[in-house]
């Protein structure tokens, strides 16, 4: 039995507290329905900046009356102290997910991703310090890698940031650090490579590629495909973050104050991408004929990226059960059911 398949044993018969920040959002809420499938008791923070009612509501739908009584929202920003230090109060885990992520929406507009990513982290470690959690596992990013050439990337050689998003995610890891240092308060970072699946959101100028492609396939609608198509991603499922999060919160205290990629160890270019989800569209009876068209390269991008996923294996026994393939086909029935009518 893997060290995951035993937590998820072990925690239905032992509840915690799990405060999840930005739980409205996609992986927020994902990990919402899981920790209350597995009777877990969860408090949630968002202020729906990017989340939505609509997440809360069908995970609502997903468990229990009883499992949903274990959860309890609160709506709330994470720049303003005072809230954060209400959510940590009676939590023994934080997973901390709040932040406004993409990298054109920091370039469009750096203060408030610099105010949310930045200030609101700051805020909630000193909450989550306050209220000595047993554990603050919080979502990095592997932009933090920027301009460094070397593929896999490798938790310890970074390079300069490419985006403000990039700088504000770096910053929270060097914050992290220097609470471990300052007052010996430890966590840890998770760098997510490209995370997707179901309720990621397909809409708005900051879409990710994969919900938005999906979405506009099933509506029949032509995609645009930035650069020549040779850019590459490590696009890691959902589910594979959830089991680094759940991991990670429930590590030995030798694995804390430290930051590890969340990825499959993969790399796919959009050109293959779009193939696949080609290919599981047409697996569904659904003929997508147009071709996609071709723009600039995306300014603050970088242009390849794959994880090294060695580090996280070895230290918090991480196995990532779904590679790209796997994590479209799932995910591409949520989107057939919820977003093709809308
Ligand atoms: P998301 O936008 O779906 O979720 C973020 C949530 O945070 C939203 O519900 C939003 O309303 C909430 N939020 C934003 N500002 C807030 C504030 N001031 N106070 C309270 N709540 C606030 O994004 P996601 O993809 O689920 O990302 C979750 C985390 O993972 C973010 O920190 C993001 O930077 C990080 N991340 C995501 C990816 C990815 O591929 N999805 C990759 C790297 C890092």
């Amino acid at each position: 039995m893997t060290r995951y398949e035993r937590l998820l044993k072990d925690l239905p018969a032992n509840p915690k507290t799990w405060l999840i920040t930005g739980v409205a959002g996609f992986i927020g809420s994902n990990l919402l329905e899981t920790l209350l499938k597995l009777d877990q008791n969860v408090i949630g923070l968002d202020n729906f900046a990017t989340g939505h009612q609509r997440n809360l509501d069908e995970v609502q739908d997903l468990v229990t009356e009883a499992q949903w009584q274990r959860f309890n929202f609160i709506e709330g920003d994470i720049r303003n102290l005072e809230d954060c230090q209400i959510a940590c109060a009676n939590a023994h885990y934080v997973l901390h997910q709040a932040a406004l992520g993409s990298v054109p929406r920091s370039i469009n507009d750096p203060i408030t991703t610099n105010s949310v990513n930045i200030g609101g982290f700051l805020n909630m470690l000193v909450a989550a310090r306050d209220a000595n959690v047993k554990s603050f596992t919080y979502a990095a990013s592997s932009s933090t890698y920027g301009d460094h050439p070397d593929l896999p990337k490798v938790e310890e050689t970074i390079g300069k940031p490419l985006s403000p998003y990039a700088v504000t995610k770096y910053v929270n890891e060097i914050y992290a650090d220097v609470f471990a240092k300052s007052y010996g308060f430890k966590t840890i970072g998770l760098r997510y490579f490209n995370v997707f699946g179901k309720r990621q959101d397909p809409a708005g100028a900051y879409a990710a590629v994969i919900p938005r492609w999906i979405s506009a396939m099933v509506k029949n609608e032509q995609i645009q495909i930035n650069g020549d198509g040779s850019t590459s991603r490590d696009f890691c499922y959902v589910e594979n973050a959830i089991q680094a999060n759940l991991l990670a919160a429930t590590a030995f205290p030798q694995s804390k104050n430290n930051i590890y990629n969340v990825a499959v160890g993969d790399r796919t270019t959009l050109k293959n991408l779009f193939q696949m989800i080609k290919e599981e569209l047409e697996d569904r009876d659904l003929m997508y004929m147009l071709e996609p068209c071709y723009s600039d390269f995306r300014q603050g991008d970088v242009r390849h990226s794959q994880a090294s996923i060695i580090k996280i294996r070895d230290e918090l026994s991480y196995c990532p059960i779904y590679d790209v393939r796997q994590g479209l086909k799932n995910g591409i029935i949520w989107y057939l059911f919820n977003d093709a009518n809308s």
